[in-house]
């Protein structure tokens, strides 16, 4: 089967005042459909640059993007506005209309898109529920926490349906519960639509339940695997400045003062079970 994006050679630079920053540099991966994909790594190491060259917001330098086997960088704007529509974005900051409730935010987009408001209203309906918020379509954002005002924005996005939702830090503007929330609802929508789900985030548990993880430093791609491996390699995430998950933590610390446990612990639940045998 086809992979729902795949990655080569990419590279991106930015000419700015002070010379010229490699903000990617020749990255190559794929991404399955239906796929949890995450992109961890620090700040500036080139995650939000990476993502919006993936459906060209950002034209890569060189290298080739494909989504659903079309080459991007060979379609005419034209061409690329209809293939955009198979990736919907989703960022930190949710931008919802005030003076229109929630209903009405997720109805927007496919009103603009000229999809007719009996129809709008259903789909709009519908995606709420999946994200949990049926009963909150007539409040308005003022009336909403910045989980459900995030939520609003994804049943936005995945009203449109996309194959692919890209989320750049969904979570960096939430309280706990609320980031608990968002990641529940993307998995959700994950496991009902069936949606390849492509996700930056810096907190390192987010990215537990992904089905593939890429570590990216100074624009490269430095590591890649399920959480499981990655999250094994407690020193090499440190060497790139990266935090582990706490548990993860605790059961690397607890092995090297001798205790016999598995690397890659990732759950509290798998953490007592190895300290149970
Ligand atoms: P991350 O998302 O991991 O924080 P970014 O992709 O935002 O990283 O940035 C990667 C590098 O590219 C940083 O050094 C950043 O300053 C630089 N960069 C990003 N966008 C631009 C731009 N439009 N012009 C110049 N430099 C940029």
């Amino acid at each position: 089967m086809e992979p729902m994006i795949q990655v080569e050679n990419l590279c991106k630079s930015f000419s700015t005042k002070n010379g010229t920053v490699e903000a990617a540099r020749n990255i190559s991966f794929s991404i399955e459909k239906g796929e949890i994909f995450g992109i961890i790594g620090l700040s500036g190491a080139g995650k939000s640059t990476l993502v919006r060259c993936l459906n060209l917001l950002e034209r890569p330098t060189s290298g080739t993007v494909r989504v659903n086997g079309k080459n991007l960088t060979k379609l005419s704007e034209k061409e690329l506005r209809k293939e955009r529509q198979n990736i919907g974005m989703i960022f930190q900051h949710f931008n919802l209309l005030m003076q229109r409730t929630a209903l009405d935010n997720v109805c927007f987009p496919m009103e603009i898109a000229g999809i007719s408001k009996k129809e709008a209203r259903k789909k709009a309906l519908e995606y709420l529920k999946v994200v949990g918020l049926e009963e909150k379509a007539l409040s308005y954002p003022s009336q909403l926490s910045g989980g459900q005002k995030q939520r609003v924005a994804i049943a936005g996005v995945m009203a449109m349906e996309p194959k692919c939702i890209v989320l750049d830090e969904p979570t960096a503007m939430l309280d706990p519960n609320g980031r608990k929330e968002v990641l529940e609802a993307v998995h959700q929508l994950n496991r009902q639509e069936n949606v390849t789900v492509v996700l930056i985030t810096h907190y390192m548990e987010e990215v537990i339940d992904a089905d593939r993880v890429v570590v990216m430093d100074d624009g490269h791609v430095v590591m890649e695997g399920t959480p499981k491996e990655i999250f094994s390699q407690v020193e090499t995430l440190k060497k790139y400045r990266l935090d582990v998950p706490q548990v993860t933590l605790l059961a690397h610390e607890l092995k090297q003062s001798g205790v016999d446990i598995p690397d890659g612990i990732l759950t509290t639940e798998e953490l007592v079970n190895a300290l149970c045998q």
